[in-house]
């Protein structure tokens, strides 16, 4: 049967930002798409006479959109467990894809049914070539928005050589590049390698990459008497850069995400452009105006935050609650990767701790993940229910708006009309 109908008594807009009641959804399974929803009217037609056979009934669950992680990085895993150079130094290629396969299944069973990740973290462009597998229906997972290598500067995003004699050779974390003209065709070169979106390092410990034997220079560890501040962020790329890899990006209708952990790094990205800064631990209300003006979306990643910064994390949490006041467009993207897949929703509860609304956390994790992936640029349209979209829905057994643990108790996944997860276990999957 092509078409079937998802019931629901409570479904979550995001475009209206509360619940409606008594809402239905018919997807059809060929197109992976949403046919139609409508408002059952149950106490003049009874449901029995609505429902056919192969409808699914989940009267009774918190229905909403399939949850979009607007930042992650599939082939990374808990920092707990590894340090990213760790990853990249001693796994191989093999071990990174079953794990990013892995990954992907977890975060879907999780209630992601898409993820914009930013970065293949030494892989290349595998994150691409997992896209395509999971898109030709070879593994279960989010659908994927990738962006390749990052870009960075020569000798900002990669390992210290100054250590170099014993010929160690890691596999490169970014694209490196220097100059107008050698930005202009690395975006180039990263949107022929597959990439759906361009991310930028718009600034970086640019004395922190450790290569083996490890170090940390020059202050950690080891040094009797290290300064307060040992590997301070600067930027890693001129204005003059930045705004070519925006205006070259655009020809191809490309998103372009920024990196930017300090404020002169966000403030010149904003001036580029850019669809999206990440991270922006440091922030003014002038920059939030700014972000306002420009429609520049704030991807804040409290859960590395919670963890890299810890005392400042009070702060952080504050920047993100006045960025929502002032206006500013919000996605969840919690880094995920850094810490485990699968328990991406750390973000919207930070965001919920941060003072923000639980139905705009909805939205942000929603709405706002589909804008991250460049809205109608990105060729397709999720986040919330209404003909023509991709057919991507869950199901919690708690209320979230009564308590932001419920954004854990997944009971049913659907991505493109497909049912990934039903009555709390996967199905389709072995
Ligand atoms: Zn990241």
């Amino acid at each position: 049967m092509a078409q079937f109908t998802v019931h629901t008594s409570w479904l979550f807009d995001p475009k209206l930002k509360r619940a409606r009641t008594n809402a239905s959804i018919t997807v059809d399974a060929a197109s992976g798409l949403i046919v139609e929803v409508f408002d059952r009217e149950d106490a003049a037609k009874p449901f029995d006479t609505v429902f056919r056979d192969g409808d699914i009934d989940l009267r009774g669950k918190y229905v909403m959109p399939g949850f979009v992680d607007a930042h992650t990085h599939v082939f990374l895993h808990s920092y707990d467990e590894a340090a990213a150079i760790k990853q990249k130094r001693d796994e191989s290629m093999t071990e990174r894809v079953v794990r990013g396969v892995n990954h992907c299944r977890t975060a879907l069973l999780a209630g992601y049914t898409t993820y914009r990740d930013l970065g293949s973290e030494g892989m290349q462009e595998s994150d691409a070539n997992l896209r395509d597998a999971i898109a030709r229906g070879l593994t279960p997972g989010p659908r994927l928005f990738v962006a390749t290598k990052v870009l960075a500067s020569t000798g900002s995003f990669e390992c210290r050589t100054e250590n170099s004699a014993g010929g160690h050779c890691l596999p490169a974390g970014a694209d490196a590049v220097d100059g107008v003209e050698q930005c202009r065709q690395a975006v180039r070169r990263r949107i022929a390698a597959g990439a759906d979106i361009i991310k930028f390092f718009a600034d970086y410990r640019r004395r922190i990459m450790r290569s083996p034997p490890a170090q940390q220079h020059p202050y950690i560890p080891s040094v009797l008497h290290p300064p307060a501040d040992p590997n301070p962020d600067y930027m890693v790329f001129s204005q003059a850069e930045m705004d070519v890899i925006v205006s070259e990006a655009a020809l191809a209708r490309c998103p372009v995400s920024a990196h930017c952990c300090t404020l002169e790094g966000a403030l010149a990205a904003i001036r580029a452009g850019v669809n999206s800064i990440e991270h922006a631990y440091f922030s003014t209300d002038e920059m939030f105006h700014e972000m306002v003006r420009k429609k520049v979306i704030f991807v804040p990643t409290l859960a590395i935050a919670e963890k890299l910064h810890a005392k400042r994390f009070k702060e952080i949490l504050a920047q993100v609650k006045r960025a929502y006041d002032l206006g500013v467009r919000i996605a969840c993207g919690g880094d995920t990767g850094t810490y485990p897949h699968g328990d991406n929703v750390r973000e919207l509860e930070l965001m919920v701790e941060a003072g923000i609304p639980v139905a705009d956390v909805l939205e942000s994790c929603t709405v706002g993940g589909w804008e991250s992936c460049g809205g109608d640029l990105s060729g397709r349209r999720f986040g919330w229910f209404d003909t023509g979209l991709q057919a991507d829905i869950i199901a919690l057994d708690e209320n979230p708006e009564e308590s932001p643990s419920a954004m854990r108790k997944v009971d049913f996944v659907m991505k493109d009309a497909q049912v990934w997860k039903r009555g709390g276990r996967p199905v389709g999957m072995c």
